[in-house]
């Protein structure tokens, strides 16, 4: 099976959770697991990055499961961005689903079921294989320029590495094949199984080269003059993925279309058997990842009854939830709780705490928010937008940096200024003074 190596995580309904945290690109820790002050587009909130790194050693060695983390704190202050920069950290072979409690309320499947898929979508399951491939220096490649379209397709000649054979993939496509351009000089290999051409540099590949690549690349020696070497090869694939490609009723275009519909218990099972003896054969391995569920408070008491049990499961990914409520009452009950969150769910977890941020750590977030946004900021314009993070919430002042440059671009500027920040505020409402105008003018709204 060769087909994506990441999870769908990050697919397009995770997108808007994403863009917001796209400065960051890690828990900016030290080697010691000690977080800096700024580091990896993360700043301050020292201790709750700290735990983070604790459980990010967990998920590596693989000691966590069954239990999950929940990360609690007022609004706005970082339980997103830090389950970002874990899944930033953990990199793209461990899958991270993020998902939003609300977001599994919906008419076409049942919240049990858009769980269940979340769970899996979770679960990495490392499958190897192994496959022969050919190795040499590009000698010739002529493109048909006949073949319009993203990619180009033509013939590409490669000179194995006796300098002898000359091997020849027709009709391929040459740029879309490969992540970089090929060019005649440079050296490829070729996996005869999918004829997948990878670059391996523009020299002759030596053992070192070969290290680089990982420690899954096994090249087995072979016999004098013969070409292929053995390469194990490794393809991470979701449960989900798994499932879906089995599914009878969907098929596996439905990854692309992310729709689904519910799968069937037996084709689960099924897979679960089979990933079970791949695992036993050693063919497989399987890499628990994590599942965030932000606004966590969002879910009833079926779906905490639901974690609960999956938590339990062989497959458990690592569960981590966000909330920013104190004591409120479990959806689907009439009993108020720590978090929303019913007492058994919250005694396996493991609690992290985020606490507001100071005006220098405001200011800072705000003005990489700014560089990432490419947007120029003058220092009265950033210490206005920090008294606005202070007083309203971080996020708020955030979105008003995009605002702001709109107003600044319509007057033909290229910095924000002060004054641009003022009416961004003015025509853009904070949640208080949103509630106050409501009241305000309660009258003229529907009930
Ligand atoms: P809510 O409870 O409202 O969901 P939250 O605690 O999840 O809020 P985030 O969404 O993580 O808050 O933070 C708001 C914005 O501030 C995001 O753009 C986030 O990336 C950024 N941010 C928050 N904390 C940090 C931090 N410590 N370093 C860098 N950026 C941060």
């Amino acid at each position: 099976m060769s087909i994506s190596t990441k999870s769908e995580s990050k697919d397009l309904k995770g997108l808007s959770l994403i863009a917001a945290h796209s400065h960051i690109s890690g828990l900016g820790l030290d080697d010691q697991l000690q977080p800096k002050e700024s580091a990896q587009g993360m700043v301050g909130q020292l201790k709750a990055r700290k735990a983070a790194g604790v459980i990010l050693k967990m998920v590596q060695a693989g000691r966590i499961a069954g239990r999950a983390v929940l990360v609690a704190g007022p609004p706005s202050t970082g339980k997103t961005a830090i389950a970002m920069g874990l899944s930033q950290t953990l990199g793209s072979e461990v899958p991270f689903t993020a998902i939003s409690g609300s977001e599994i309320f919906s008419l076409d499947i049942s919240k049990t079921e858009s769980l269940t898929q979340a769970f899996r979508k979770s679960i990495g399951i490392r499958i190897k294989e192994e496959t022969e491939i050919i190795e040499g220096e590009v000698v010739e490649i002529q493109i048909d320029r006949s073949i319009t379209g993203g990619h180009k397709q033509g013939k590409l000649t490669i000179k194995t590495t006796d300098m002898e054979t000359i091997y020849e993939l027709g009709n391929k496509m040459i740029e879309g094949l490969t992540k970089e351009k090929v060019l005649a000089g440079d050296v490829v290999s070729i996996d005869k199984a999918s004829g997948k051409i990878s670059k391996l540099g523009r020299s002759f590949t030596r053992a070192r080269d070969y290290d680089a690549m990982g420690p899954e690349t096994k090249f087995v020696q072979c016999p004098e003059g013969e070409l292929q070497k053995r390469k194990e090869v490794v393809h991470t694939v979701s449960l989900h993925e798994i499932d879906v490609i089995n599914s009878r009723q969907q098929g596996f275009l439905a990854l692309f279309s992310g729709d689904t519909g519910e799968i069937q218990a037996e084709v689960r099972d099924q897979i679960n058997t089979k990933v079970a003896e791949w695992k036993e054969e050693g063919k497989a391995e399987i890499v628990p990842g994590v599942l965030f569920i932000d606004e966590v408070h969002m879910l009833d008491i079926e779906c905490f009854s639901f974690i609960n049990r999956a938590l339990e499961d062989e497959f458990a990914p690592i569960v981590m939830m966000a909330t920013n409520r104190g004591l409120s009452k479990i959806r689907g009950t009439n009993y108020k709780a720590p978090h929303g969150l019913p007492m058994d769910l919250l005694d396996r977890s493991i609690i992290i705490h985020t606490a507001p941020y100071s005006a220098d750590e405001i200011n800072t977030i705000l003005s990489i928010r700014a560089t990432e946004e490419e947007a120029e900021l003058a220092p009265d314009a950033l210490a206005l937008l920090t008294k606005i993070g202070q007083e309203t919430s971080l996020r708020y002042a955030s979105n008003l940096i995009a605002v702001s440059q709109q107003i600044a671009i319509k007057r033909r500027s290229s910095t924000i200024e002060l004054t641009d920040v003022k009416r961004a505020y003015m025509l853009f409402l904070d949640s208080d003074r949103s509630v106050q105008y409501v009241e305000e003018f309660s009258s003229q709204y529907l009930d």
